[in-house]
């Protein structure tokens, strides 16, 4: 059977398969530099593990206070290598990317210090955790401040807007890589190595944090590579491969992996308690997976953006623009376009593929968000995704597949609920 049979047998019709086959055909060089890229990320952390001394023991799982979980602490090594830092706290106990963030943010201030954004205001989740909105036990109620400055309208960085809004309070500088849901671009490694910069000529004496969500293994070097004091993201993310079924890491100097570790446990505890139950051989095996599945997770992203790109639709990035993260932005001006879209994404997952996603009000979210996941692991979005917040200008986020192949068949299957939607004509298709 060839393959428009196994895909007409799914309900593609012909018209978006030999549509979508056109766009994947005229990729194919694209997807060869994406390959080199997660090559020289693989053989980086297989590098990591090898002089980190990985060892059978350290699949072993620990339980109680997890003293000398010698598992534990060598994948915390492999992280700090891999991402050059002094130190770094890689843990199952840390529940999600937000949960790591906050950690970081509690653990490296203080009452009177002030936070500053210079790309704007971040992820809608760490907005309760700073206290931009009103929310239980935020920054703003132990008397943190925080302060942003949004990027100009062309893109680039407002100089003289950063070199006003740092202060003498200011102690850390929050940046996000990935654009999240704002409506900006995704920051490269160089544009972070330059923001530092800058950043250091005004104040030595500042901690920098990037939120590094979205974008482990995208580019051949990290922030950490460029300046940054510490890296926060989530295990169900990038770094976990599909495979870690929970965490989130902290990597920077020791001083700021300490600080976030006192918080984390407690003061004095430290990095040495915090068992790994039956988790590290999971967290290792995702993260020596991790540049292959994020290379994947790319591939699909571009190929969304050309597939409606082609059909008229605002996406951000365009086809050829170069990527940063796995993030592909999709709108439709319509909440139906955000809808259908999901519907189509969900009926493609190996899980859960017979429900019908329906927006609904999320927990750190403000609007109503719709979200098609049909995960492995609960709300894993390095596996083929998409969520969108129930606002202006109805935008969806696509994200993910742990293959390209089921990240592609994904798109298709969105484009095909956009068609039996009305949506798209098949007209458009030809
Ligand atoms: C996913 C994400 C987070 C954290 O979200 P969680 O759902 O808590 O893991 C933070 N910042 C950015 C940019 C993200 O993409």
């Amino acid at each position: 059977m060839n393959s428009e049979n196994i895909y007409r047998d799914f309900g593609i019709c012909d018209e978006v398969f030999h549509y979508c086959q056109k766009i994947a055909d005229s990729l194919k060089e694209r997807f060869a530099q994406i390959d080199e890229t997660a090559e020289y990320n693989q053989i980086k952390v297989l590098r990591a593990m090898q002089e980190a001394h990985v060892s059978e023991a350290c699949m072993l799982e620990t339980t109680g206070y997890g003293y000398n979980d010698i598992g534990r602490d060598t994948l915390e090594e492999v992280y700090a290598r891999t991402f050059h830092t002094e130190d770094a706290l890689v843990r199952s106990q840390i529940v999600c990317g937000t949960h790591a963030l906050a950690t970081a943010l509690f653990g490296n201030t203080r009452p009177g210090d002030e936070i500053f954004s210079p790309v704007g205001l971040p992820y809608d989740t760490l907005q309760e955790v700073i206290g931009l909105r009103d929310s239980r036990g935020s920054l703003k109620e132990y008397g943190v401040s925080f302060h942003y400055v949004d990027l100009l309208p062309t893109g680039a960085f407002d100089y003289e807007g950063i070199r006003q809004g740092i202060n003498e309070r200011t102690r850390l500088v929050t940046i996000q890589r990935s654009r999240g849901y704002a409506d900006r671009h995704t920051l490269s490694v160089p544009e972070i190595g330059e923001l530092i910069r800058f950043i250091r000529g005004i104040k030595k004496d500042i901690i920098i944090m990037v939120d590094n969500c979205y974008g482990e293994f995208i580019e051949r070097t990290e922030p950490t590579d460029v300046g940054a004091d510490m890296i926060v993201g989530s295990l169900i993310k990038n770094p976990g491969g599909g495979i870690a079924p929970v965490g989130g890491y902290i990597a920077g100097t020791r001083e700021c992996v300490e600080n976030a570790a006192a918080r984390l446990t407690a003061p004095g505890l430290l990095k040495e308690v915090g068992p790994s139950l039956g988790n590290s051989r999971l967290l290792y095996q995702g993260f020596f997976m991790g540049p292959h599945v994020a290379a994947s997770a790319v591939k699909g992203a571009i190929f969304a953006a050309n597939i409606y790109e082609g059909l008229g639709f605002d996406v951000t990035p365009n086809g050829t623009e170069p990527r940063d993260d796995i993030i592909q932005a999709i709108t439709f001006h319509d909440p139906r376009g955000v809808i259908s879209f999901s519907k189509g994404i969900q009926k493609a997952a190996p899980v859960d593929a017979f429900v019908t996603p329906e927006p609904a009000p999320m927990p750190g979210y403000s609007d109503q968000v719709i979200m098609a996941a049909g995960c492995f692991i609960s709300g894993s979005s390095i596996e083929l995704s998409c969520d969108g917040p129930l606002r202006e200008p109805y935008t969806v986020y696509f994200q993910g597949g742990l293959t390209w192949y089921h990240s592609k068949f994904g798109v298709m299957m969105s484009l095909q609920q956009m068609v039996e939607d009305g949506f798209v004509k098949k007209e458009q298709l030809l």
